[in-house]
């Protein structure tokens, strides 16, 4: 391939398309007076399409606060939010339909399962698609098909409850997928699962962003992992730094 070549890869420029996530000065306070926070501050992170961030920091340094901002879960008290080119967040005000476009283009794996008790492991994943207009028959197939590649379509008509802790987290990582989010946010999602578990799902991760396009963001401590990550953030006391580049281990 020479540079004089008219088609360009176009997975390798992300120069033309808007940032999957644009999150720009966002500061959380909670509570007031005596019992205020303030948990996030002035935090900012660009998510190209296809790029894969990991998310560190010690525990209380404000990432899950970041992570549900930019997952419109929990809005910052201030700062804007720009997913896909869409203003949907700026401060407390949001976009009219934030519900509903939160179901479309963000997948959000939370730390614990949070899988509704009373449906099916397959119904779990089934019914985010259904709340997007899909029919049953449709998305019954993409349930299962998400669920054999990870591992347990098996327990598909199991109720949550009979699942394991890791078996849990890989439905609710099913569910995130569905809908081919544009968006996919991860708050601890590994820590119920073994170590290779984990690296196959940082890997699904990787593989959803680069193929098709997502933005990820994935809170982790799973220092083996890192090397599936494209950028590494860092938060301290609600400050977000970027790090610098991982060094190529390459000789000459
Ligand atoms: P991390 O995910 O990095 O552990 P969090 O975002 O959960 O950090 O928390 C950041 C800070 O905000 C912590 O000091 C935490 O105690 C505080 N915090 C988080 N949620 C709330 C809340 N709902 N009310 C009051 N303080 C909170
Ligand atoms: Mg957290």
């Amino acid at each position: 391939m020479t540079s004089h070549d008219t088609t360009l890869d176009d997975s390798t420029s992300f120069d033309d398309k808007p940032f999957a996530i644009d999150a720009v000065g966002l500061t959380k306070i909670y509570g007031s007076g005596n019992t205020e926070v303030v948990a996030m501050r002035d935090a900012s992170m660009q998510v190209a399409q296809g790029e894969v961030v990991a998310l560190l920091g010690p525990s209380g340094s404000g990432k899950s606060t970041f992570l549900t901002a930019v997952g419109l879960i929990n809005p910052p008290t201030s700062g804007r939010v720009t997913i896909k080119d869409k203003l949907v967040l700026d401060g407390e005000s949001a976009h009219a339909n934030l519900r509903a476009f939160r179901r479309q283009h963000i997948g959000f794996i939370f730390q614990k399962s949070n899988l509704i008790p009373f449906l099916s492991a397959a119904e779990n994943v089934q019914i985010a698609m259904q709340l997007n207009g899909k029919f049953l028959g449709f998305a019954r197939r993409r349930a299962i098909e998400l669920m054999d590649y990870l591992g347990v379509a098996d327990r598909a008509d199991n109720l949550p409850s009979m699942l394991s802790g890791g078996q849990q987290q890989r439905v609710a990582v099913a569910r995130a997928l569905a809908n081919h989010p544009s968006v996919l946010l991860a708050d601890e999602p590994t820590a119920a699962l073994d170590g290779q578990r984990g690296r196959q799902v940082m890997e699904l991760f990787a593989k959803v962003a680069h193929e098709q396009g997502a933005g990820v963001i994935v809170v982790t401590h799973d220092q083996r992992a890192l090397d599936v990550f494209d950028t590494i953030y860092e938060m301290e006391d609600g400050l977000m730094h970027k790090q610098p580049h991982k060094v190529q281990q390459t000789t000459h």
